[in-house]
């Protein structure tokens, strides 16, 4: 993750159903981890079918001058 990412200055989008998109602050891990925060069901069931195949395709929910950044 960048050093911005890791401050929390950039957002997460998981891809779920056709039509669906999840967006999400960096610090959601954080929030789970430390705060205890439980994100809705359809968020993790998005998270652990995450493809990555998707970043390169055009998204509506990702304009076009921001940067990607693939997670493993
Ligand atoms: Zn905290």
């Amino acid at each position: 993750m960048t050093e911005a990412a890791l401050r929390g200055h950039a957002e997460l989008r998981i891809p779920s159903r056709p039509g669906v998109m999840f967006a999400a602050p960096t610090l959601v891990a954080h929030y789970v981890d430390v705060h205890s925060y439980g994100p809705p069901a359809d968020f993790i069931e998005a998270v652990r079918g995450y493809d990555p195949g998707w970043m390169v395709e055009p998204s509506p929910w990702v304009p076009d001058h921001v940067d990607r950044l693939a997670f493993s």
